[in-house]
């Protein structure tokens, strides 16, 4: 099937007629074509977006809000079909797809269609100078949206859902290796209301249809989540042109277990940690870290679970690892594995492709387990952003403290102790945006998600996401 351009509430084949292949994970067949958008759809997507915005920027907080709960709603209705679209399209798991991925994504939209009804501005009374201050927090204009495969939905409505909120019109591009569900949302959008041109969805690789929203002169937020490199050329076309700029970009997360854990907890826990989504979430802790005296204990113990895992169709509700998103990405995944090894990796489990009866094109890669003695190697310094962790002893606090912080990343940490003083200590050195104490990805969607360093600037969640869609305008009234 060809999916389409969604442009002023309508679907649109692109202009120059230029199509993309859209493969299925699991099979590694074609399975439908992509549109690959030029600059002149993008344009029509301003053009759409920048019409709506003087009355969508104008309609009430209540009137947005009922919006984006219909969407929530039927979101929820469509769970089934959304969840089989976006465990077809990315190779996820369906049972993930259904309880993590679309679930995920409809709260998305009932979170900020809440959050906008709670939002407030501040006001500054100037004391012994007669005069008061007050903040107006105004939409943007037209803002871009720009998201990633791994979670493909959930990420795009992270986005869109603020940005709707507060009053923008957009342009937002999902990733050209997952566009199916951000196809389909146009259909709920419409359904529940959506004024047409509010949201525009224009589909397309990064390289051409991406590049043409980031350098829109008239774009004027770029919101991006994605790998760090393209992050850095997007800060590089953006920031002359001083548009706002949130970029949530790639991770070498710390799991850092302490003796004194819950064990068996942390190793459930660091098993999903590991490999949910087969380990592509940004998320993942692929740098285990184990205190000496339980090493071994561990080491025996997660291989054993590991070992454990399904690798299978994603469609079957047994599955536990799906297939990787591409071609070229289990390419990248397996290359990492081999680069591993040279620099004296212990591949402990894992480390080959999976070939799944009836599905022998599918791109299957066994969870991988490598045990690794020096923590500057390649496999513990770049994202991999596959079934791979590593795992290593340490001796001491101090010791993991500069291990954990010697990469260039900074996402999210996960710490596994019951030392209240240590928790404390790590958890404010530890650099990164999100540390986890004996959990990992509790979400609640009103703390400020991000990251630090190479992971990137800016913050999404809660108020912090409506901020970034708002411009703060200050009012001083002499009286
Ligand atoms: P990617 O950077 O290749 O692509 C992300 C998006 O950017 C896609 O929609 C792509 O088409 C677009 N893009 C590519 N080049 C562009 C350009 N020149 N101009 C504008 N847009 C362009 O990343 P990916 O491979 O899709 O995703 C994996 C990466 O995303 C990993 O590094 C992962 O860590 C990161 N990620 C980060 C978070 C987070 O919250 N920090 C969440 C999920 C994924």
């Amino acid at each position: 099937m060809n999916i389409k351009n969604y442009i002023n509430g309508q679907y649109e084949n692109p202009i120059n007629k230029e199509w993309i292949d859209n493969y299925c994970p699991a099979n590694g067949e074609v399975y439908g074509k992509i549109p690959n958008s030029s600059k002149a759809d993008v344009e029509n997507a301003y053009n759409a977006a920048q019409s709506a915005f003087p009355s969508w920027s104008q309609t009430t907080f209540e009137a947005r809000s009922r919006i984006l709960i219909k969407i929530s709603e039927l979101l929820e209705a469509n769970l089934q079909r959304f969840a089989e679209a976006e465990s077809k399209d990315n190779g996820k798991p369906i049972s993930l797809a259904k309880t993590v991925d679309i679930p995920r994504a409809a709260s998305n939209f009932r979170f900020f269609g809440n959050a906008i009804t709670q939002f407030a501005s501040e006001s500054h009374e100037s004391v012994g100078h007669n005069a008061m201050n007050y903040t107006l927090r105004q939409p943007i204009g037209v803002v871009g949206c720009i998201s990633p495969w791994n979670l493909p939905l959930y990420l795009f409505t992270w986005k869109i859902a603020p940005a709707i909120a507060a009053g923008n019109c957009l342009v937002a591009k999902p990733s050209e290796v997952t566009p199916m569900t951000a196809y389909l949302l146009g259909e709920i959008c419409n359904e529940a209301g959506l004024p047409k041109g509010v949201l525009n969805i224009v589909h397309g690789l990064g390289t051409t249809t991406g590049q043409a929203i980031i350098e829109h002169p008239d774009i004027k937020a770029i919101s991006f989540t994605g790998g760090t490199i393209t992050g850095a050329h997007i800060a590089k076309v953006a920031a002359p042109m001083f548009k706002k700029l949130s970029l949530e970009l790639g991770g070498k997360n710390p799991n850092i277990i302490f003796a004194d854990c819950d064990y068996n907890d942390m190793l459930e826990t660091t098993v999903r940690s590991s490999f949910s989504n087969q380990g592509q979430i940004c998320l993942c802790g692929s740098r285990i870290f184990v205190e000496t005296s339980i090493y071994k204990k561990f080491k025996k113990d997660f291989v054993e679970k590991v070992k454990k895992l399904k690798v299978g169709h994603p469609s079957d509700e047994s599955t536990n690892i799906g297939a990787l998103v591409s071609k070229t990405h289990l390419e990248k995944v397996l290359n990492y594995i081999e680069i591993a090894k040279n620099e004296n990796g212990i591949i402990l489990c894992g480390g080959e492709q999976v070939i799944v009866k009836d599905f022998e094109n599918g791109y299957y890669l066994e969870p991988t387990v490598i045990e690794v003695s020096n923590d500057e190697c390649r496999i513990n310094q770049e994202e991999v952003f596959g079934p791979v962790v590593t795992i290593m002893p340490f001796n001491n606090e101090d010791e993991v403290l500069q291990m954990a912080n010697k990469v260039k990343y900074g996402l999210s940490a996960t710490l596994w102790t019951n030392d209240l003083k240590r928790t404390m200590r790590m958890s404010s050195q530890i650099q990164a945006g999100i540390i986890w104490v004996n959990t990992w990805m509790m979400r609640d969607l009103r703390t400020p998600f991000g990251g630090v360093k190479a992971s990137g600037i800016g913050r999404e969640g809660g108020f912090e996401a409506l901020r970034f869609f708002t411009e703060a305008k200050n009012v001083c009234i002499k009286f």
